[in-house]
């Protein structure tokens, strides 16, 4: 969107990885009251409507006429500035803001809440991935990151993490993971060589 690739206009607010404190609430709000830490999933959506109720928020049809989904500071996502800016609007506050424990510890890890560690989670879940098998992540960006980091916690055996970036592979290590550097040889035949020809589960991160 910085880059002109969508039909941003100027003067559109961007940020959708947005946490803080509530300061003022709406009178339809029962859930949260000032002082609250919290922080909000990307997506805007009524909590209420048939694709809300059966977990499909990402598909909500009341907070975006005419298009199912929106999100803040995003192009055609509907008319909700992000949260780059001193304060943000949360539409159906209830539903769409996390309450977090009080006080300031875990902010860092907080906002990974808001996108790319339940991008990367569900991203292992569409995989069709159970525990015990072995998964190769392709892109260390944050979101393929969480996924392979998804992928362990969610007991994998073992987790290939392909890159050529050597921060993000030092990072894939990190968490327990096994780095393949794709500058270094083809990838794919990399992870055969250590597995003795054997195959793993694949999927890719676009971030
Ligand atoms: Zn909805």
């Amino acid at each position: 969107m910085y880059e002109g690739r969508t039909a941003a206009q100027a003067g559109i607010v961007f940020g959708h990885e947005n946490m803080g404190i509530v300061d003022e609430v709406g009178t339809a709000v029962t859930l949260l009251k000032k002082g609250d830490r919290v922080v909000m999933p990307f997506n805007v959506a009524c909590g209420r409507c048939l694709n809300c109720e059966e977990g499909r928020s990402a598909f909500c049809k009341e907070v975006n006429p005419g298009f199912a989904g929106g999100a803040y500071g995003y192009v055609a996502m509907g008319p909700y500035p992000g949260g780059q800016a001193e304060y943000i609007r949360v539409p159906f506050a209830d539903f769409n803001a996390l309450k977090l424990p009080p006080g300031t510890e875990h902010e860092e890890d907080f906002a990974l809440l808001a996108d790319v560690f339940p991008t990367g989670w569900h991203g292992v879940q569409l995989s069709g991935f159970k525990p015990g098998e072995s998964v190769v992540v392709f892109g260390a960006g944050p979101v393929g990151l969480m996924a392979a980091y998804s992928a362990v916690i969610r007991g994998a055996s073992e987790v290939y993490v392909v890159d050529r970036v050597p921060e993000r592979l030092n990072k894939a290590k990190e968490i327990g993971c096994i780095p393949i550097d794709f500058s270094k040889g083809d990838a794919v035949q990399q992870i055969l060589n250590l597995r003795n020809g054997c195959v793993a589960f694949v999927f890719s991160s676009h971030t």
